[in-house]
């Protein structure tokens, strides 16, 4: 490879680096330009480019007039760049934010001042060396460079000790955001410690030091990914305008290269028609971003007045049933039969009501991300058995058959939060005796490598392969479910199945069709 193609190459990667460092501050700073976040992020990436070109520019175009200019802008860039990095990670991730009397008063006239110092001969005394004898210049160091030093110094360790605290400090979302971030600036600083610094300062070694903003590529492509992953920055609309843009761009190039009228005439037609379609296409889509975030809104809203409301119905239904029970047991005297059937169906009516209610406020919860687990080291098998021995009036009263096949040897621990994991064995058990009209069930549990696996199968009703693929959805109700069992939600399994992700595991169900029984399969890790 000779030395051209070298710089060729070079200079090709530094511009497709600094182009998408520049696209992507743009994009970000597009997507929400009130977010101070995305500010400090469009202002460090146009400071990485300044940083970027001023550094290549200065081991590129060494002419010795210029070596003392290109040095004072190198350090002078460098510390702008290390301030913004500072304020990124300072304002992180939030939209708005009031910066402390420390920041305002002492760190920001400091780093403007100490910049400004950079570009004075105070850093940089001049060059010596005799330039007309042909020696290489020789930048003299002054007595200021002690400042420069210190300063940037004082900004990138508390970047990383910020970035650090906060990391911390974060929870779900922001921890993995702010860990795709941390990463990204550890690669990019190792690399810039490495080729800019050791290999020039140790080794003498000049060679990659034009290339610094490659070496900013991780963090960029970090960075990119945190918000491809996690919507950190609302880039979808952003993306849209900057491809609409280039479209719009690319068209009216056409026009500047179409030869003859009829050439002409046809490219403003085409522009006009992709300007006035790219501007639509932006503001549609910022539509639908918004009415999307104003659904979403509602949705929420709509879960806290479930919760809400299924809390205030929760304890009349508890007197209901209270009360209900105290007078068919007789406490408040005799009553006769006919009474007693009248408030037998009361109790059971706010049984099931109370049950529906359960399963609203579930669903709430789970649609706030509010459920809360309690796992404890339970064991599958003692869970069952007692399910099944609470189960058996019902599954007598159905005349139904029950099998437990489980070996008695063998530990059958998980970690499980043993109240809403029982709800989940107890609904599909509870399933198989509503929509099993005569026949039997048979429960088993058994290890499976390191998973436990409980299966319930039933001679029933069985399901169809349609209705199959949605069972697990919410309000999925089977058409031959009516048929036997008229009071159902269709939220029980969507419920279980929310909760048994929770625990790790996957629920399923296998039927041969309709009349031909189901076999309902809960796996969860074992504890060993
Ligand atoms: P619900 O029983 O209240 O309707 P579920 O979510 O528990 O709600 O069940 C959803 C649907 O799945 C039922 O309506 C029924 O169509 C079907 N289903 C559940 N268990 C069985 C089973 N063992 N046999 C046949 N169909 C079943």
């Amino acid at each position: 490879m000779t030395i051209s193609t070298f710089l060729n190459i070079d200079l090709l990667t530094v511009g497709i680096t600094i182009a998408a460092i520049g696209i992507l501050g743009f994009l970000i700073l597009l997507s929400n330009k009130k977010s101070i976040t995305n500010r400090s992020f469009f202002l460090f990436s146009i400071l990485t480019i300044l940083y970027g070109v001023i550094n290549y520019i200065s081991y590129k175009v060494p002419t010795a007039d210029l070596t003392l200019l290109t040095t004072r802008l190198v350090i002078f860039s460098a510390l702008l760049h290390a301030y913004s990095l500072f304020q990124l990670i300072y304002v992180f991730p939030l939209e708005k934010v009031t910066f402390s009397k420390k920041y305002k008063f002492v760190i920001l006239p400091v780093v403007i001042l100490s910049a400004l110092l950079t570009l004075t001969p105070f850093v940089f005394v001049g060059l010596s060396g005799n330039l007309a004898a042909g020696d290489v210049p020789v930048v003299q160091k002054g007595p200021g460079l002690i400042i420069f030093v210190l300063v940037i110094l004082f900004l990138v360790i508390r970047s990383v000790y910020t970035l650090l605290i906060k990391f911390k400090n974060s929870k779900n979302v922001e921890r993995d955001q702010l860990g795709y971030i941390l990463s990204g600036i550890l690669f990019t600083f190792t690399l810039i410690l490495v080729f800019n610094f050791i290999f020039p300062l140790a080794f003498n070694i000049v060679r990659f030091v034009p290339l610094a903003p490659v070496f900013f590529l991780p963090f960029i492509i970090f960075t990119s990914f945190a918000i491809y992953k996690h919507k950190l920055f609302n880039i979808k609309v952003a993306a849209t305008a900057l491809l609409a843009f280039l479209v719009t761009v690319f068209s009216f190039i056409n026009i500047i290269f179409s030869s003859g009228t009829s050439g002409i005439v046809i490219n403003v037609t085409a522009f006009i028609i992709i300007l006035i379609g790219s501007i639509r296409l932006v503001r549609d889509m910022l539509r639908l971003e918004e009415a999307n975030s104003r659904l979403r809104d509602l949705d929420r809203q709509k879960s806290e007045f479930v919760s809400f409301a299924s809390h205030q119905l929760r304890s009349p239904l508890t007197a209901m049933k209270g009360y209900a029970s105290l007078i068919i047991e007789g406490d408040y005297g005799p009553i006769t039969a006919d009474m007693k059937e009248a408030v037998s169906r009361i109790y059971e009516s706010s049984n099931t009501l109370a049950t529906v209610v359960d399963d609203y406020l579930n669903i709430s919860r789970i649609e706030l991300g509010s459920m809360k687990y309690n796992f404890k080291d339970i064991d599958a098998r003692e869970l069952v058995e007692n399910i099944i021995a609470e189960q058996k009036p019902n599954i007598q009263k159905a005349g139904l058959k029950i099998d437990f096949n489980v070996f008695h040897n063998d530990s059958y621990k998980i970690s499980a939060d043993p109240d809403k994991f029982k709800q989940v064995i107890t609904n599909i058990i509870d399933n198989s005796v509503k929509y099993t009209p005569k026949g039997s069930i048979t429960v088993a549990v058994e290890r499976k490598d390191d998973k436990i696996l409980f299966s319930v199968k039933d001679t029933g009703i069985g399901i169809s392969k349609a209705t199959i693929a949605v069972l697990f959805d919410k309000f999925t109700r089977a058409n031959n479910a009516n048929e036997v069992n008229i009071r159902g939600t269709g939220l029980g399994l969507y419920i279980a199945k929310q909760i048994v992700i929770a625990h790790n595991g996957r629920v399923w169900v296998e039927s041969e069709g309709e009349g031909k029984g189901s076999q309902f399969y809960v796996e969860v890790p074992r504890k060993v």
